[in-house]
């Protein structure tokens, strides 16, 4: 549809957003949950403790974002550090009961916001911004919208697959969107990122999203950018196309037990000391 219509992905759900609301709308409505995704950012940087439960997790976003402001020799990783930290951030703020936005669940909240949060912060100019978040975000948005209605988007359903992994490959399409990829790039992109996730597993330890949940957010995070550059040095042109992917999370989910679907009842749920 995109290339008929002479589109990009972003400027296609648009126009199909038109058919509810004004484009300006449309606009502060995506700029509005942007700021929601932001101020999860900066309360989980805030936040420091130990997150609730019983679990006695404790919260590494704060430590990791003092020792990162503090540091000041250049170090060319340190944007793994920092796309970590974010998705940390926002994924304690989930395991603590605050505010984020789910996207696509919000086991898998901190993924999204943090690839953005970093591009934001560190790539583009204030003047630019706007732009920047309303395309990646349609053009992420586009992906997750595959996956909700060819598949499912829901741990209990298919695994962490479902959630982590539609994430996964929503920031990718956003992230290659940003790298200005062509559509079939970033289709590419969303791909890759699905490809990595198969077979992803959904085993929170004592039922609660903290362990794995919170860093497989960070790991993820990663995974989307490294899929977005993996597609950039291609031509769009690929084996596996997204929505084979996607055929195939959902048939894997649906052959996943379902003691590995949110029940806590295989997997680290049940492979951990517990002293
Ligand atoms: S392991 Fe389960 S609860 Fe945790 S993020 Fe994945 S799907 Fe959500």
């Amino acid at each position: 549809m995109c290339k008929k219509n002479k589109l990009t992905i972003a400027q296609l759900i648009l126009e199909n957003e038109k058919v509810y609301k004004t484009e300006n709308e449309i606009k502060e409505n995506i700029l509005e949950i942007w700021q929601v995704m932001n101020e999860s950012v900066n309360n989980g940087l805030k936040s420091d403790g130990i997150l609730p439960g019983g679990l006695n997790v404790p919260k590494r976003a704060f430590k990791i974002h003092q020792k990162l402001k503090n540091t000041h020799t250049i170090d060319p990783l340190a944007f793994v550090d920092w796309i970590n930290l974010y998705a940390l951030a926002v994924n304690e703020e989930n395991a603590s009961g605050k505010r984020v936005v789910t996207a696509p669940t919000n086991g898998a909240a901190g993924i999204i916001p943090a690839v953005l949060h970093y591009i934001i912060n560190f790539l583009v100019k204030k003047e630019d911004k706007d732009k920047v978040i309303l395309n990646f975000l349609l053009t992420a948005g586009a992906v997750g919208l595959l996956y909700q209605r060819n598949a499912s988007i829901s741990g209990a359903d298919v695994g962490c697959q479902g959630e982590v992994g539609v994430a996964c490959s929503m920031a990718a399409a956003g992230m290659a969107e940003f790298l200005d990829a062509s559509i079939d790039q970033i289709e590419n992109a969303a791909e890759i990122a699905m490809e990595h996730n198969l077979g992803l597993t959904c085993d929170p330890i004592g039922g609660l999203v903290q362990i794995p949940c919170i860093e497989r957010n960070a790991m993820a995070a990663m995974k989307a950018v490294n899929a977005a550059r993996m597609a950039l040095n291609e031509d769009g042109k690929h084996y596996v196309s997204l929505d084979s992917v996607i055929k195939t999370m959902y048939d894997t989910g649906k052959d996943m037990q379902n003691k590995y679907k949110e029940t806590s009842k295989g997997g680290l749920a049940v492979n951990y000391i517990d002293c």
